[in-house]
């Protein structure tokens, strides 16, 4: 059946377990995040699609079906699971795209590595990613892709499916066109995405150096500009801009650049915030935490989040700051999402080691500063931990968006806490209320610190208001891709 909505997202769009011997696929265990959102869009059309790739010890001939139909409270679709085996995921996802292009995304240069990056195998599973969409999509279908790593989905299904809307979403940074160009691919990627009708990225410095690097490569004429609306504009942060390019012409075609900042589904959280049993958690962690004002920093172990740096401050602060001792604590969370990637059990063990640390140089029989956890905590769990804190201290060197500074907000009922989060998360360009932080600088690292735990509580409060009104404004539930819709030009009758 063909399908007038196709995602290509490498993720399959629920969880498979083992149940008696069996596989069956189960709703993911949190409805909080991106999965959900996209198949909520299955909603709006008869039938959908969804691309991802499923690991086969043969691929050639894999122990699944690679086509399978789905019902579900989302809608009818189909999901097309690419077989690919252990050394394609390896080669595709955890050498070039983790090794190679996370780096430059987030001008991470030194850590760029070009050597292990086999490009053909790069090619050939964006090509089957979009041969898989060409194959599912109806006359005119509205195609989304996502993220860097089916970078070139976009310009193979051009080829293929010339009738098709392509919408591109961008989840990570985009860096200016001196660190992206370091990619000797740059071209071909560049004019993949210039294949798009619509490619978005979460805030305007993105969208803008996205243009200014295709640019730097084509012959691409800027048609018009978008003023940046004036509550994203703080004079002096690192990410504001004025304007950014909204429209282009290139090969006779026009692309739309769109800004369209992921948010959180402020409902669940609002749900999940309000319900006894997280009421009941968050009484506990206020009992365990009692006479000690608490800091929580939540995020993935990687070179991007910061968290050694992170820990540097806070040791600088204990150090200077003696009065402080025995009245702070820090709970770190930091989950290895990568397993067997050499670069993030090095970041894990040197995370480990500043910790320790720390533990011992302050720390007492009654007080310990820091607790670290390593493994990924359940939502409904986080959520006590988000209002259970006094201050959330999110300071990555560079983030996309980071949703856990908007999900600490979505969470807070009370209306209370502090946020001290990075000028380098796409997040801050919304919430001028934060506490903005430089992470590339001590001094400033260890002073916002030390001011979010001072600050009165009606600055809090004030502060608290306008940030849960800001969050607000991008509920992922308003999420689009881009300019692209499917009521305006899908035919009629495909609407549900
Ligand atoms: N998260 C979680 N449990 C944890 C740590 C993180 O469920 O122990 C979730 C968190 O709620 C958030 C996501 O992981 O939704 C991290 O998203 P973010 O945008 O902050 O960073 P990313 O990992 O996508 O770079």
């Amino acid at each position: 059946m063909s399908s007038q909505m196709v995602i290509v997202y490498h993720r399959q769009p629920y969880e498979e377990v083992e149940e008696n011997g069996k596989i069956v696929l189960r709703e993911n265990k949190s409805p909080n995040g991106i999965v959900p959102t996209l198949k909520s869009f299955f909603g709006k059309v008869t039938h959908g699609a969804w691309i991802a790739w499923k690991l086969a010890d043969d691929p050639d001939n894999p122990d699944f079906e690679q086509r399978i139909e789905v019902n579900d409270n989302y809608g009818d679709y189909t999901v097309s699971r690419l077989a690919l085996s252990e050394d394609q995921v390896r080669e595709f996802y955890h050498v070039t795209s983790k090794e190679a292009f996370w780096p430059i995304l987030h001008g991470f240069k030194e850590r760029y590595n070009y050597d292990p990056v086999d490009w053909a195998n790069f090619q050939d599973v964006n090509r089957r990613f979009a041969q898989a969409a060409a194959d599912e999509a109806a006359e005119g279908a509205l195609v989304w892709v996502h993220d860097y790593n089916l970078w070139l989905v976009p310009g193979y299904l051009r080829e293929m499916r010339p009738d098709v809307r392509i919408a591109f979403f961008h989840h990570t940074p985009f860096p200016s066109a001196d660190i992206f160009n370091m990619l000797p691919w740059r071209k071909q990627i560049l004019e993949s995405l210039l294949a798009c009708d619509d490619i978005g990225f979460h805030i305007p410095r993105y969208a803008g150096n996205f243009v200014s690097a295709a640019r730097s490569l084509f012959d691409i004429e800027v048609t018009s500009r978008t003023q940046v609306p004036d509550k994203w504009i703080f004079e002096g942060t690192a990410l504001t801009e004025r304007s950014w390019p909204d429209k282009l012409r290139y090969n006779g075609r026009d692309v739309a650049v769109s800004v369209t900042p992921v948010g959180v589904d402020i409902g669940y959280i609002d749900e999940v915030a309000g319900t006894n049993e997280t009421a009941e958690q968050t009484r506990k962690i206020h009992r365990e935490t009692e006479g000690v004002q608490l800091i929580l920093s939540v995020g993935r172990t990687d070179y991007t989040k910061g968290g050694i740096e992170q820990l540097s401050s806070f040791e600088r602060v204990l150090e200077y700051n003696p009065d402080l001792r025995g009245k702070i604590r820090l709970v770190h969370v930091s989950v290895a999402a990568n397993r067997n990637m050499a670069v993030y059990e090095e970041i894990q063990n040197e995370i480990e080691q500043i910790a320790g640390r720390i533990n011992g140089r302050f720390g007492t029989l009654e007080w310990q500063p820091i607790t670290l956890i390593s493994r990924a905590i359940p939502f409904t769990q986080l959520v006590s931990y988000y209002q259970a804190a006094d201050v959330a201290w999110i300071t990555p060197l560079a983030d996309g968006m980071n949703l856990v500074a908007k999900e600490f907000i979505a969470s807070r009922i009370d209306g209370d806490g502090v946020l001290v989060l990075s000028e380098f998360a796409g997040a801050a360009v919304e919430l001028a209320d934060a506490v903005l932080t430089n992470p590339f600088s001590n001094r400033a690292m260890d002073l916002t610190l030390v001011s979010a735990l001072q600050m009165p509580q009606d600055e809090r409060r004030r502060r608290m208001a306008s940030m849960r009104e800001a969050v607000a404004k991008t509920d992922v539930r308003y999420w689009t891709p881009g300019t692209l819709t499917l009521e305006d030009d899908a035919p009629a009758a495909a609407i549900a």
